[in-house]
């Protein structure tokens, strides 16, 4: 009788809960779970993607060197030390593939992507967590965490789902403090939504062993088309590349990340409303008692007085149409994520939390 065994990690992987799309029984749900951009894509990504249609019986590049060279020149990158990837999922998937193996150690932290766990065990490493203070990366308890095995730190700049950030001069320190065998991977899906943060780039130049990912997904409202980007030392790049499939870009999926950074009247856009409607909605919800820290993000982490009125408030806004992020999971159980949406759903928010407070009270 034959065993099939799959490699050892592989069954301790909890699946990825995606955020909820739909509520039974309830229509016009506004969906606020996903950190998705509420304006959509740009209308260029939009006409790229149909103007892509006549050619699929076309393979795509494997070098995606006309999207590297878009995304270089937007953030005046050098283009050869860029990788690209089926969402910056699959770039921090070459990365532990590539780098941690059986034995290894892969830390994260307290509040960090469910993803980073995943992908350490699918590379038959061991995760580590390590906590966070106030919702806030600590760079001294990473520090502590750090052993002859630790092969990867992941750290997430601005976080999620905490919406807070770290500054430059901690990402220094623990650049300069890990092993040099030791890889920091700054995750920067969230940087655009930060005025004057290069996301880690300047640090990648400083340090080798550093990378920094972003992604398509968020403030270019791309999630669907699965695109996402590294930027790290060319030697890294290189490695990257060997684990990388060939065709893992469809000529779609380029085209509409290559239209969408090259729109930077609609980046402008999606960056101020979101500015905008971030902060009105953290105070509106401050003055009804539910705080949240200060977001660098497209999202809010609204904070309520224990785990039950959070549960309380996630069902009362469904039945209201609203679907929000429960964060129990990511050890914040008193919390509900918010995604930002347009001016008509942060009001409706507010009205819903408001209401439910007052029926509570
Ligand atoms: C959304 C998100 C990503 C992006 O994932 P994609 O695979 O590019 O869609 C990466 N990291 C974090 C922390 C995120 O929230």
């Amino acid at each position: 009788m034959t065993k099939i065994t799959p490699q050892p990690g592989i069954m301790d992987i909890a699946l990825y809960q995606g955020g909820q799309s739909h509520v039974a029984g309830v229509e016009h749900v506004i969906k606020l779970s996903s950190n998705e951009n509420p304006f959509g894509p740009s209308p260029k990504a939009i006409e790229a993607v149909r103007d892509s249609a006549a050619t699929l019986h076309r393979y795509p590049s494997t070098d995606h060197a006309s999207l590297r060279a878009a995304i270089g020149e937007r953030h005046a990158l050098d283009p050869a030390r860029i990788i690209c990837g089926v969402g910056s999922d699959e770039v921090l998937q070459f990365i532990a593939q590539a780098y941690a193996g059986v034995g290894d150690e892969v830390i994260y932290t307290e509040h960090g992507f469910s993803m980073y766990p995943i992908i350490a065990r699918m590379a038959g490493a061991t995760p580590v967590m390590v906590s966070e203070r106030d919702r806030r990366v600590d760079v001294d308890n990473i520090l502590a965490a750090v052993t002859e095995q630790t092969r990867i730190v992941f750290v997430t700049n601005p976080g999620n789902p905490t919406s807070t950030m770290i500054p430059e001069v901690d990402l220094v320190r623990l650049a300069e403090a890990l092993p040099q065998s030791c890889l920091m991977v700054i995750d920067g899906a969230y940087t655009e939504f930060v005025n004057g943060f290069d996301g880690g780039a300047s640090l990648v130049d400083r340090f080798e062993n550093v990378i920094m990912t972003r992604t398509f997904s968020k403030i270019y409202g791309l999630g669907g088309m699965r695109v996402g980007w590294g930027y790290a030392a060319q030697s890294i790049i290189d490695v990257l590349n060997r684990v990388r499939q060939p065709f893992n870009l469809s000529l779609t999926a380029l085209a509409a990340a290559e239209a969408a950074v090259r729109d930077d009247d609609y980046l402008t856009f999606c960056h101020g409303e979101n500015a905008r409607l971030r902060v009105w909605l953290s105070e509106e919800l401050a003055k009804i008692d539910v705080p949240s820290d200060a977001s660098c993000t497209n999202f809010i982490l609204a904070r309520f007085a224990d785990q039950a009125e959070a549960e309380a408030c996630d069902v009362y806004l469904k039945t209201q149409g609203l679907i929000v992020r429960r964060v129990a999971g990511y050890n914040l159980p008193n919390a509900l994520r918010i995604t930002v949406g347009d001016e008509e759903a942060c009001r409706r928010v507010v009205a819903a939390i408001t209401a439910f407070k007052g029926g509570a009270a």
